[in-house]
Parts: structure tokens; C-alpha cells; sequence
């Protein structure tokens, strides 16, 4: 067996993303610490699939952090540990900013107090705002348009400055649509509430949903409904790993966006399901929903030239196939 590579830290890594990077980062050699507070996470995931230690803990619990660092080897953290819910994030702002703004100033003081100066950050490609081109850049103008999306451009912003001042670098992933399921299935989505179109559509295909709602059907699409770009957070993971090395490396600040280039609209997705599940799934068209922009499609080419990050899984069936044996698994 080859020996140890450095140990990180990964908050959040109960939960979906966070979870891939977590198995990414084993399956690469590296020691993992995950720190979650399991309100959204899984502990059998940590515990039993992936087999890492589990902290249970609040990234805005300053002396867990201290304990943390001081006790263990940390080279590095990955931070996940957010809280996502668009809608929720409107109605309830305080709860983003306090636990996302907050949670994280908490963490980089901690780390900067540490010396442990590497971190990769989940961001999204939500601080963009209403497209004004596609596929966006990484140069597209931000304009974040709910307390979610604030919540994580202050971070990079913070990022920027802790750069500046204390030199901690730092590489944020802004996503775009992350979908699908580990391809061997040992890990999937599993959100409570669910609010993300996959896994919605293939709960339906389970017979947990009597149907899908389409939520708008007259945008200017092709087919009317819109456009979105699914990345497997396999990929993602995979991608997580290479900005790691990049940092360790002594690589600079950067920002990545992550997204496989193609467009999938509501209406190929829910046909692309029937076909990978054999299932009927009856879909309903319903109102627009607030705030979606007709067409979200990322340009990776950065990531691309700068990590040499390739999606293994850009086709949409892989991502519904995979999602479809961790749903079946998990709820059927
Ligand atoms: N969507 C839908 N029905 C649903 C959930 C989502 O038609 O039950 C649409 C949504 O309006 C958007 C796309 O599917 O156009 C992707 O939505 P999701 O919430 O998965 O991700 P988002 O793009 O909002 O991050």
C-alpha cells in the first residue's frame, strides 16, 4: 500500500458534493477529516461508506476549529458545508448569512491563525446572475440574485481579501447544474426537502411522486423550457482533487467555473429519464417558477487549461443512469 498523502479537511463532506470529494480524495491517496454538524448530512455516509473520521461540528464554532488544527496535521480544507436552498435563502436571509458568511469568516480566521493557508471553496454559478451571454465565463458579470448567491459571492470576495492580507490561497468551483450519483453506487443525492429536477423526476419514477412539474413551458427555448448544464459531481470531485494539487503546488487565487458545456432543457431531461428508467413519468406544465433564466450553460475551458480537468460523464443518460441506481438503492 502506498503510504499516507497529506491529510485534508473537508466541511460539509457529509453531504452531496461533499461526500464525492470526500471518495475522490481517498481513491487519490490523501487522509481525510470530515467536520460536518449533520443538520443536512449523512453520517452513515461518512461512517460506514466512505469510512473517515467524523467530527461532528459547526464551522462557526471557533474552539472545535482550534482544537482541530492544533491537534491534527491539516494541509489543507476543502468547504462545502453551506446551506443551498435558494428559495428558503429568500425567505430566511439571516440563516445564509450567518451560517455561509459567518460560518466561513469563522474558518478562515481559524485557519489564518493556524498557518493553514490552502483551502478550496464551493461556489456557484449562481453569483452570476441573469446570463447576459452563454456559455458564461469565468470574466461574465456578477450580479447574484438571492441571499444564497450573495452569500457566496461574499465568500470569494472575503477569499480575495485574505489573499491580499494574509496570503491564504484559495481556488473557488462555482458549479453549475451538479447532478448524478457516484457511478458505482455508493453515494447519491439526498436532500430533504428535494427541490433539484433530477432527483424529483426519478422520484417520480419511483412511484414516490405522483408527477413533475415543468415550471414553465414558454420560455425562448427550443422546446420551451429551459436550458440548464448538468455536471456529474463525479466530475466535480474529480475536480476538487486537481485544484487541491494545484494549491498544493503553490499554485495562486483562482476561480474555476464547472460545467460540462451542453445544454439540457426540462423537457430532454424528463424524456431522457423515461428512456434510462423504462418508467412512464407524468409530467405536468405549471407556471415559470421566480428567478429562472431561460438558459444556464457554463464555459470550463479555465478549468480545462489550467487544472487539465476533463468530464468523464457529460452525457446526460450516464448522469440519469448513475442517479437512477443510487435513487432505486436508496428509496425503492
Ligand atoms: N424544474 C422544474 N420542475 C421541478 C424542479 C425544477 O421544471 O420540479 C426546472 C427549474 O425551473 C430549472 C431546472 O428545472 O429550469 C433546473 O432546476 P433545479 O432546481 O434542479 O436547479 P437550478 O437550475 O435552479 O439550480
Amino acid at each position: 500500500m502506498s503510504q499516507a498523502k497529506a491529510t485534508i479537511l473537508v466541511t460539509g463532506g457529509a453531504g452531496y458534493i461533499g461526500s464525492h470529494a470526500v471518495l475522490a480524495l481517498k481513491q487519490a491517496g490523501y487522509d481525510v477529516i470530515v467536520l460536518d454538524n449533520l443538520v443536512y448530512g449523512h453520517r452513515e455516509l461518512v461512517e460506514d461508506v466512505l469510512k473517515v473520521e467524523l467530527i461532528v461540528g459547526d464551522i462557526s464554532d471557533r474552539s472545535t476549529l482550534d482544537q482541530l488544527f492544533s491537534t491534527r496535521e491539516i494541509a489543507a480544507v476543502m468547504h462545502f458545508a453551506a446551506y443551498i436552498a435558494v428559495g428558503e435563502s429568500v425567505t430566511e436571509p439571516a440563516k445564509y448569512y450567518r451560517n455561509n458568511v459567518n460560518g466561513t469568516l469563522t474558518l478562515l480566521e481559524a485557519m489564518v491563525a493556524a498557518k493553514v493557508k490552502q483551502l478550496v471553496f464551493s461556489s456557484t454559478c449562481a453569483i452570476y446572475g441573469m446570463p447576459k451571454q452563454v456559455p458564461m465565463t469565468e470574466e461574465h458579470p456578477q450580479d447574484p440574485m438571492s441571499p444564497y448567491a450573495a452569500s457566496k459571492w461574499m465568500v470569494e470576495r472575503m477569499l480575495a481579501d485574505f489573499d491580499q492580507a494574509y496570503d491564504l490561497k484559495s481556488v473557488a468551483f462555482r458549479y453549475f447544474n451538479a447532478s448524478g450519483a457516484n457511478p458505482e453506487g455508493l453515494l447519491g443525492e439526498d436532500h430533504n426537502p428535494e427541490t433539484h429536477l433530477i432527483p424529483l423526476v426519478l422520484l417520480t419514477a419511483l412511484g414516490k411522486r405522483e408527477s413533475i412539474s415543468i415550471f414553465g413551458s414558454d420560455y425562448p427555448t427550443p422546446d420551451g423550457t429551459c436550458i440548464r448544464d448538468y455536471i456529474h459531481v463525479g466530475d466535480l470531485a474529480d475536480a476538487h482533487v486537481l485544484g487541491l494539487e494545484y494549491l498544493l503546488k503553490g499554485g495562486t487565487r483562482e476561480v474555476f467555473n464547472l460545467g460540462n458545456g451542453n445544454g439540457f432543457s426540462v423537457k430532454q431531461v424528463i424524456e431522457t429519464a423515461r428512456a434510462v428508467t423504462g418508467r412512464e413519468i407524468k409530467a405536468v406544465e405549471r407556471e415559470r417558477r421566480a428567478g429562472d433564466p431561460p438558459i444556464l450553460i457554463g464555459s470550463s475551458d479555465k478549468a480545462r487549461q489550467t487544472l487539465g480537468w476533463y468530464p468523464q460523464y457529460p452525457d446526460l443518460s450516464d448522469i440519469l443512469s448513475h442517479a437512477w441506481q443510487w435513487h432505486q438503492k436508496r428509496h425503492g
